[in-house]
């Protein structure tokens, strides 16, 4: 649906769509315009890239008349040589793709009347060529491009070749999963099942892991999870503990006596099944925010990024059609 949305845009622009990820590429109006559509930010990139050689008009003024026309513009920047608009939608609909042609109409009609040049939107090359980096479509030439891949790609093996101290990152986790047991201790008392303390131990345990110098990969996962799940059945415990105290306190019996006893307690099948409901209750969203967060951890420790030169099938020599 949506990529046939992309093909009527790209039909009505004149632009490039190969199909893949959903930008359109191409000269529009003698520039070169690159569309990002970003779903789950809810928007679309509009760029458009040019040099300016001589004094002109700000793009400023240009900007703001922009944003009194389209309410939906949420912001508009020159980032060096691109000109940057962020459309925001929900959908790609007759009216948004009027206002994107809008949009283009608008800043190419600009660049023309102020005599910019088509360029690379990094340096000031005219040589035009397109490629997609960390998911959105930019115009840049190809030395730039490979510029920018050597550099993503330096940094991902530099990251790669960093080593962790599982020993170390294990303690970071122990210490984050205990001070989510005290904190979960503490809430057990007001009568809580604790969800949302449940999410927090889950993330103070892999960012533990990760501050004192763990390397993020499935063992480690695996391990924090073990860690995180004994710790919780622990402050259950310890939770269960005080409860009993409460109860027995004028019998003379201290707090420890009645951790001890947890065990004895257990026997009994009411009290059992609600302490291992709420174990299940606090482990599953203990992992739920665990594993979400290490994985995020992971892609960034990673340095993986993406880089894809887009290949139009148009010629591609610039110069304002005037
Ligand atoms: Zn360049």
């Amino acid at each position: 649906m949506a990529s046939c949305m992309l093909k009527r845009l790209a039909e009505e622009t004149g632009l490039y769509y190969d199909g893949k990820q959903p930008m359109l590429t191409g000269l529009y109006h003698g520039y070169p315009v690159a569309l990002t559509w970003l779903s789950s930010a809810r928007c679309m990139m509009v760029s458009a890239s040019a040099a300016a050689l001589e004094v002109t008009q700000p793009p400023e003024m240009l900007f703001s008349g922009i944003r009194g026309q389209i309410k939906n513009v949420r912001s508009a920047v020159m980032k060096g040589n691109r000109m940057e608009i962020v459309y925001g939608l929900s959908r790609l609909g007759e009216k948004q793709m009027t206002d994107i042609r809008y949009l283009l109409d608008c800043m190419t009609a600009f660049l023309a009347n102020n005599r910019w040049q088509p360029s690379c939107e990094n340096c000031s090359s005219p040589e035009l060529a397109f490629a997609e980096v960390g998911g959105v479509a930019r115009c840049l030439c190809e030395p730039c491009t490979a510029q920018i891949e050597a550099a993503l790609e330096q940094n991902r093996q530099e990251k790669s070749q960093k080593k962790g101290n599982f020993f170390t990152g294990l303690i970071g986790a122990l210490l984050g999963a205990l001070l989510g047991a005290v904190l979960w201790v503490i809430v057990a008392q007001f009568g809580y099942i604790a969800a949302v303390v449940g999410l927090i131990m889950g993330v103070l345990t892999i960012k533990g892991f990760e501050l004192l110098g763990g390397k993020i990969n499935v063992a480690s996962i695996v391990t924090c999870c073990v860690i995180v799940g004994v710790v919780l059945i622990l402050a259950n415990v310890i939770s269960l503990g005080i409860e009993i105290y409460s109860v027995y306190q004028s019998e003379g019996v201290t707090i420890f006596d009645c951790i001890m006893a947890v065990p004895a307690f257990l026997a009994y099948q009411e009290i059992a099944s609600a302490f291992w409901l709420d174990t299940a209750v606090g482990l599953l969203f203990t992992y739920a925010a665990l594993i979400p967060s290490a994985l995020n951890i992971y892609r960034n420790k990673t340095g993986a990024y993406s880089l894809r030169r887009i290949s139009t099938s148009r010629p591609m020599s610039g110069g304002p059609e005037c």
